[in-house]
């Protein structure tokens, strides 16, 4: 998979207080992916190593119990168990699934439902499931193409799944300290099989757990530093070089599909990226790719091929830049202004790509000169 975000390590580091900034750095699996954590301290001090285990550890355990209870190729996760549900069956559901679906549904009306986690079954049909990608079940479904290269999903079955996905007929729920999540009734039935509403938090999953391993490092005392998971996904801390240079190199991935397109120069922000060249196929000289827009059931058709945006929380982020994809270039538009979001995002026009930003001109450069902006 193509790295989307890079944060180019500074060779030397140094606080602005003269005690010398060392950098240290883990990686682990999550979410199918690598998450990298990066922090700069002075890890000279005595017990400064321990700090630094025990905090890797908890953001670990904290990643793990994420996956656990929000992947739906986890047996036993709380989504898996809403996905198994019948229709307007209430499953009982962990306090992690609870608060991810409550920032899923706020973002999905705030989006005017082109974030939509409801997407599961679109997201299966079109191929770009885990079990697409190695991960998963690899159970067949009726709905399988015989040959995924040359051949669409049926349309009975993009109509049929499209009425699945009206995520505001989830109805989240508390009492006495346990949380339920209520499947929509209605059901869509193909060739005598029935379905029932798919969730899919791939959208948002990621960055929800980079801002929970910031929470992590925040509360150990770390201020120099980053998360990435993914590498779609950064929750930057400062920078290690200190005060002179708080912030962060970011190379932003070219959606052509090799090198970069732009660096973004930032600091305690989360920084999240999507766009269709990161998983995707061609048919008949037609892109399709992994970001499904539920109004149509289908992979988004809209100019907008990668999007990046900057926010406080790197799952509303996450979200976001995954909704401005869906949207299109003119919605994207009116949506990044209606909400003065911070972003820089590409379209395709004309054979070459066109770039959009609301960034401060010192605050990112585009390097590819391909790539013009206005
Ligand atoms: P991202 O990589 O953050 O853009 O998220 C894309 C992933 O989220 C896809 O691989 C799907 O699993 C899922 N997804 C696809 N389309 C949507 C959508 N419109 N809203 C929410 N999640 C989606
Ligand atoms: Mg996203």
């Amino acid at each position: 998979m193509l790295a989307m975000l890079v944060v180019i390590l500074p060779v030397a580091a140094f606080s602005a207080c003269g005690g010398s900034l060392t950098g240290q750095t883990r990686s682990f699996s999550c979410f199918g992916t690598t998450a990298l954590v990066a922090v700069y301290d002075d890890f000279a001090g005595s017990g400064a190593d321990e700090r630094l285990e025990d905090c890797l550890a908890k953001i670990k355990a904290a990643a793990a119990d994420i996956e656990n209870s929000i992947s739906a190729e986890v047996e036993g996760s709380s989504i898996a168990g809403f996905n198994a549900a019948g229709s307007g069956e209430t499953v009982s559901i962990d306090k992690t699934a609870y608060e991810v679906l409550r920032e899923a549904k706020r973002l999905y009306e705030l989006t005017g439902g082109a974030y939509n986690p409801a997407a599961g079954l679109l997201v299966d049909l079109w191929g770009f499931s885990p079990r697409f990608n190695g991960g998963g079940s690899n159970i067949k479904k009726p709905y399988d193409r015989d040959d995924p290269e040359s051949e669409l999903p049926a349309q009975k079955y993009i109509t049929a799944f499209k009425n699945l996905t009206n995520f505001n007929d989830v109805e989240l729920s508390e009492s006495d300290g346990k949380y339920y999540a209520k499947k929509p009734s209605n059901t869509e039935s193909v060739d005598g099989v029935t379905y029932t509403m798919q969730l899919d938090l791939g959208g948002i999953g990621k960055g929800y757990a980079a801002d929970v391993a910031a929470g992590i490092l925040a509360d150990a005392g770390y201020g120099h530093g980053y998360i990435n998971l993914g590498q779609s996904s950064l929750r930057l801390l400062k920078d290690a070089r200190g005060e002179k240079a708080p912030d962060w190199k970011i190379s932003v991935a070219s959606p052509a599909g090799a090198g970069n397109y732009a660096e973004i120069y930032a600091h305690d922000i989360s920084v999240s990226t999507s766009g269709d060249y990161s998983r995707w196929y061609e048919i008949g000289g037609v892109r399709y790719s992994h970001i499904i827009d539920c109004s149509t059931g289908r992979p988004a058709a809209g100019s907008v091929c990668i999007a990046t945006v900057l926010t406080a929380s790197a799952a509303e982020g996450d979200a976001l830049a995954t909704a401005l994809c869906v949207m299109g270039e003119t919605d994207a538009a009116r949506f990044i202004a209606e909400h003065d979001l911070k972003s820089l995002y590409a379209l395709r026009s004309n054979g070459g790509y066109l770039v959009k930003t609301t960034l401060q001109s010192g605050a990112y450069k585009i390097t590819d000169n391909s790539f013009n902006v206005n």
